[in-house]
């Protein structure tokens, strides 16, 4: 069966694409290229050891889009193609409703109209905000997410639930936790844009030397050490569980479905839990300054995992410690290719 994978050269697409060539499925990529690069393509073909066909360009671009179903016999497609800054986000709004919501839109009429299903669709644990009570299920309540960028994921699922609804369609919303690491092969991870704005690529950086420090945005959270906690998932168990939401789609006889499923581990980490875990799993020193709170930043999000285990048969597999070396060998990597 053949996948379509928006931003499939991308950080979590990439790991996804390899895990749906190992697992059987034929797979084209959309990607512009935006936040992405062209070798990740050929480490993809490496790692995987099998092709896939690749188109470059921008989803808004409906008529390339059209033809890309034309040309292919498409039987669900992945949505990974975004914008993902959160900060960026706030600068220029439009600049996300406009991308992250058109070409989601474009994509479901496009099945819509080809009478296709089978739709997975990048979400994020921001649309829970600071929820009232840990670990986070799929029913906590949302609130309306403070970024922009927030507000595309949280729209997307209403634009999700509507479509599967009204056209008797089946999608999965999946809800990202913080990804983190890279593919054990040391070919595949995060790109880094500029100053990182993430926790684990600061720390890699920073224990590379690219930085001086790391800045530990507060440490007067209530939480046992004072920083703040998040849920770090695997990047390739991360993938994987694109895989079994897709197969279990495939695998649903009804026609509407309307699947939600939160990604994480169900463990809560800290800042400084993840300096001492990185510095242990690596063998490396990771200087860091206190500093004042982030704007935006909430104290505590972990998941709930129990709903994707049940019903889909996944769960994070990997330690913190495997997940926190991969990055030092894709940092490796990046350092040759410079
Ligand atoms: N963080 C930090 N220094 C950094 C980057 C992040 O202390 O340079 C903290 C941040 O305040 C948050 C956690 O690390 O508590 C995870 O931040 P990240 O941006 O990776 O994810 P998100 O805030 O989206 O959960």
């Amino acid at each position: 069966m053949m996948i379509l994978v928006t931003g499939g050269l991308g950080y979590i697409g990439s790991h996804t694409v390899v895990e749906l060539l190992g697992n059987g499925f034929e797979v084209v990529i959309v990607d512009d290229l935006s936040n992405s690069e062209k070798f990740i393509l050929e480490n993809i073909e490496e790692v995987s050891g099998k092709k896939f066909t690749f188109y470059p360009f921008d989803l808004k671009k409906k008529e390339l889009l059209s033809q890309v179903f034309q040309a292919h016999n498409i039987g669900g497609c992945i949505h990974f193609a975004a914008h993902k800054s959160v900060g960026e986000s706030q600068e220029m709004p439009l600049k996300y409703y406009e991308n992250n919501l058109f070409t989601l839109i474009h994509l479901l009429q496009e099945f819509k109209d080809r009478e296709l299903s089978n739709f997975i669709f990048s979400s994020s644990c921001t649309v829970y905000g600071q929820a009232e009570h840990m670990p986070i299920k799929e029913d906590t309540p949302l609130k309306v997410p403070k970024s922009a960028y927030g507000k595309t994921k949280q729209m997307g699922e209403e634009i999700l639930k509507d479509f599967a609804r009204a056209y008797d369609k089946k999608v999965s919303i999946l809800r990202y936790f913080n990804p983190i690491g890279a593919h054990p092969s040391g070919k595949l991870g995060e790109l880094p844009v500029g100053i990182p704005n993430n926790l684990v690529p600061y720390i890699t950086q920073t224990a590379a030397g690219l930085r001086e420090f790391l800045s530990i945005w507060g440490n007067d959270y209530p939480t046992p050490d004072g920083t703040a906690i998040r849920d770090y998932i695997y990047v390739v168990d991360l993938a994987k569980a694109h895989v079994a939401a897709l197969k279990k789609l495939l695998a649903c006889e009804e026609n509407k479905v309307i699947d939600i499923f939160n990604l994480g581990t169900g463990r809560g980490v800290s800042v400084l839990e993840m300096v001492k875990i990185y510095e242990k799993a690596n063998n490396v020193n990771v200087p860091y300054r206190i500093c004042e709170r982030r704007s935006g930043d909430i104290t505590l999000a972990y998941a709930d995992v129990r709903k994707a285990q049940k019903e889909m048969g996944w769960r994070s597999e990997t330690t913190m410690e495997e997940a926190l070396k991969t990055t030092w060998n894709w940092q490796s990597y990046l350092n040759t290719k410079d």
